[in-house]
């Protein structure tokens, strides 16, 4: 329980890896804030089994990280009922998969504002509370698309690189003050971020399903296995260690040795 008294925001935690992170730190002990969409039932049972893992509390908010007046609505709602955030998770993202001359004007900039643009804003709203406190930990789920590109994913591509620059920026700038920033890179983990893309990728590829996830994603992978949920968790964990103060402005590959080749 050594996050016993700390407060974490995950973005994108109804489901896949942001729920992985929210179980983990609420394992250790912290209070949790959740956001992201999906069946009210099923994200109040999340709620109350990380207040019943935590022995905190946990908060859910619902709001659309893609927009900044929500952003800043979410932050203050956060702050106000769990004293502010000590622990940033900047998760939330989706994809969307085509060819440059097809891809779609709105998808290009939901990818931008959500996968990228929110990370901006949580951060700038967070580091005051951290600086305050001379602790801190900003933990972004880049990908390995932050490191290398694919084609079809022009958008998610750019995000996730920027994403990589801004974490790098915001690591030198709040070097002093106890808090870290990194970034972790996974490969393809089996959620339904990844689920969902799989017919676009038949459509653009002209392929099966069998395919797309031999030859497309686990094409990628020399390890031939997706990473798992619970791996991407337990290395976020890890950095909220104060063992793990010295890594910071990193950007940490899981990706079954992807990005070694
Ligand atoms: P997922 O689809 O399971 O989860 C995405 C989460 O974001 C959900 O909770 C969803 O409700 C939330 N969300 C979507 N739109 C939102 C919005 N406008 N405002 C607030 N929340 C919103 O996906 P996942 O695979 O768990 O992906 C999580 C992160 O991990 C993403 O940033 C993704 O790019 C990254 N990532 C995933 C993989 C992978 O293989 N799954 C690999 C590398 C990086």
């Amino acid at each position: 329980m050594f996050l016993k008294g700390k407060t974490a925001l995950v973005t994108g935690s109804t489901s896949g890896i942001g729920l992985g992170y929210a179980k983990a730190l609420a394992g250790a002990g912290a209070n949790v804030v959740i956001n992201g969409f999906g069946d009210a039932d099923v994200i109040e049972a999340e709620r109350l089994a990380l207040e019943a893992a935590s022995g905190g509390r946990a908060l859910y908010c619902s709001h659309d990280l893609s927009k900044a007046d929500q952003i800043e609505a979410m932050m203050a709602e956060a702050a106000a009922a769990l004293g502010g955030i000590d622990i940033l998770i900047n998760n939330a993202g989706v994809q969307h998969v085509a060819p440059i001359e097809d891809f779609p004007v709105d998808k290009w900039d939901l990818i931008i504002a959500l996968n990228l643009t929110s990370a901006f804003h949580t951060s700038r709203l967070a580091v005051p509370h951290m600086k305050a406190r001379k602790w801190g930990r900003i933990i972004q789920t880049a990908s390995a698309h932050s490191l290398t590109a694919s084609p079809f994913k022009a958008a998610y591509v750019s995000a996730k690189h920027g994403l990589a620059g801004l974490t790098k920026t915001i690591a030198l700038e709040v070097a002093t003050y106890g808090i870290t920033a990194n970034c972790i890179s996974p490969g393809y983990v089996w959620t339904p971020l990844v689920e969902k893309q799989i017919p676009d990728t038949m459509k653009a590829r002209n392929m099966t399903k069998e395919q797309v996830m031999n030859d497309v994603l686990l094409e990628r992978q020399p390890t031939k296995a997706f990473v798992t949920v619970e791996q991407v968790a337990a290395m976020a964990l890890y950095l909220c260690r104060d063992e793990a103060a010295g890594i910071t402005g990193s950007n940490i590959s899981i990706d079954g040795g992807w990005t070694a080749q």
